[in-house]
């Protein structure tokens, strides 16, 4: 393998480059990746009896026991631990200020897991761990308690190494983020001073769907709701009313063909105002990216993708807000014919916010144009969430990049933001710092799905990583 850092490899010449850090001081580092090494078999097998707990937020076992588990384990390796009230689920905070002055990294991960229903879809059991082609089988394994334990490791094996961390670090584990994080946007606001971080990492979901390592930038945003239009007062005969009463299948349809034209461009007032065009960075980000459209329309049995074409796969996927319709329900779907003319129609739609649209903007837009092209539909607010970006160029991005590829062997791969929706606004806007989502596992972890896995060896590059990236923060 080339030594990273010295230069760093030749493969990314596309890639944004970063001003080659100073190689470490010390050997420290290679001193804690040989105590990783030494210590795989027993990590592994502590990882094993992590994920034998059941800790499922939503049906409310097993919390207590890991949230216990977590809190005295932060408590041995030296962090003021606290497990911190909220509305919900315990958040497990723990704090070490070893290093006055240098930078405060916020780990974030969180405890619970998804139910592990369909049972008889599992090829083992959920919370009876088992491996099978150096892949760990377990119910969340990936999602999220072998990325955040890889993070947790990095530091038991820091401080038995070096006695103490290179950088300030701050340990958040949440138990609810399965259940839609409702409690984290206020328990940030009221603990902002437990939190005065100066980045955040959380290390969850998939590597690239290449298999590379990556690191995240941001998330789009999202707001649902729903349009509602009503007829007559029952469901009519069409040939007895047709032509006199209105259908309000019609209505919608109507509705929404203003809404969106025939090339895939947004047609509502100001949609894309506040959509930022991709700075350099991003799109020489983008164009690193590993892509093979055709085996991405193949897998999808798609002859050609969503308009407009002159679009690039990932910056729409980044940096482009999105009108989906959801659901359209009215009528009659059954078999046959009904000659029938419906009261009453439903759509369900979801909008993906990019960086500097908000929910209200986007929900104030949507219910403006509703109003003016049919003033009898209802609107209807359904839940939301802010986009978040971290910029490319952050201070704290040339440490992690290197610290990635010293301890993972190559350069990651720079996403400026992944295409679903996670609440990292709470980091980016309300705490207001830069945050990275770095990710461990394998892109068919098999999340919130039967046969969730980790691949072993990425488990023991994500303790490598989680080192690594303390040790160059340290050294900023
Ligand atoms: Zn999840």
């Amino acid at each position: 393998m080339d030594n990273p850092l010295n230069p760093l490899p030749e493969s990314v010449g596309s890639a944004p480059q970063f001003t080659q850090i100073n190689p470490m001081p010390n050997s420290q580092l290679s001193s804690i990746f040989a105590h990783i090494d030494h210590n795989r078999q027993s990590f592994i097998d502590r990882l094993i009896d992590y994920v034998r707990q059941p800790s499922i937020s939503a049906h409310g076992i097993g919390i207590a026991e890991v949230a216990a588990f977590l809190n005295d384990y932060l408590t041995q390796m030296g962090f003021a631990t606290e497990s911190l009230p909220s509305a919900g689920w315990p958040m497990i905070y723990g704090r070490r200020d070893d290093v006055p002055g240098a930078p405060t990294l916020l780990i974030y991960g969180h405890y619970d897991v998804q139910p592990p229903d369909p049972l008889d879809k599992w090829i083992s059991p959920p919370f009876e761990p088992t491996i099978r082609d150096s892949k760990l089988f377990a119910r969340g394994v990936g999602d999220n308690k072998g990325q955040h334990f890889a993070n947790l490791l990095a530091i038991e094996s820091t401080l038995a190494v070096a006695g103490k961390l290179p950088c300030n670090v701050i340990v958040l584990l949440e138990g609810e983020e399965e259940v839609g994080s409702p409690h984290i946007a206020e328990f940030v606001r009221n603990h902002r001073a437990k939190l005065n971080a100066d980045l955040v990492i959380t290390s969850d979901g998939p590597v690239h769907e290449s298999g590379r390592f990556c690191i995240e930038f941001g998330v789009r945003g999202i707001i649902s709701f729903e349009l509602r239009a009503k007829g007559a007062n029952r469901d009519v005969h069409s040939g007895n009313f047709g032509g006199i009463v209105p259908n309000p299948i019609w209505t919608l349809v109507q509705l929404l063909a203003t809404m969106k034209n025939d090339r895939g461009e947004v047609t509502i007032d100001g949609f894309y105002d506040n959509v930022q065009p991709p700075t350099e960075l991003e799109r020489k980000a983008l164009a690193n990216l590993p892509l093979d459209i055709a085996t991405a329309k193949a897998e999808l049995g798609l002859s050609e993708l969503d308009q407009p074409l002159e679009r690039g796969y990932y910056e729409r996927l980044s940096l482009w807000p999105t009108f989906t319709i959801n659901g359209f329900h009215a009528g009659y779907g059954g078999p046959g014919t009904k000659t029938v003319l419906p009261h009453e129609a439903f759509v369900k739609c979801d909008m993906r916010l990019v960086a500097s649209q908000t929910p209200e903007e986007l929900y104030a837009k949507v219910e403006a144009h509703v109003k003016k092209h049919a003033p009898d539909v209802q609107f209807v607010r359904q839940g939301s969430m802010a986009p978040s970006k971290t910029p490319i160029d952050s201070h704290y991005t040339q440490p992690i990049v290197a610290a990635m590829s010293v301890a993972q062997g190559a350069e990651p791969l720079l996403v400026p933001a992944m295409g679903g929706s996670l609440p990292d606004y709470v980091w980016t806007q309300i705490l207001g710092v830069p945050s990275f989502v770095v990710p461990y596992a394998n892109a068919d972890e098999a999340n919130h799905a039967p046969n969730e896995n980790m691949e072993l060896d990425r488990f023991i590059t994500g303790i490598r990583t989680g080192a690594a990236m303390m040790e160059y923060l340290g050294n900023l």
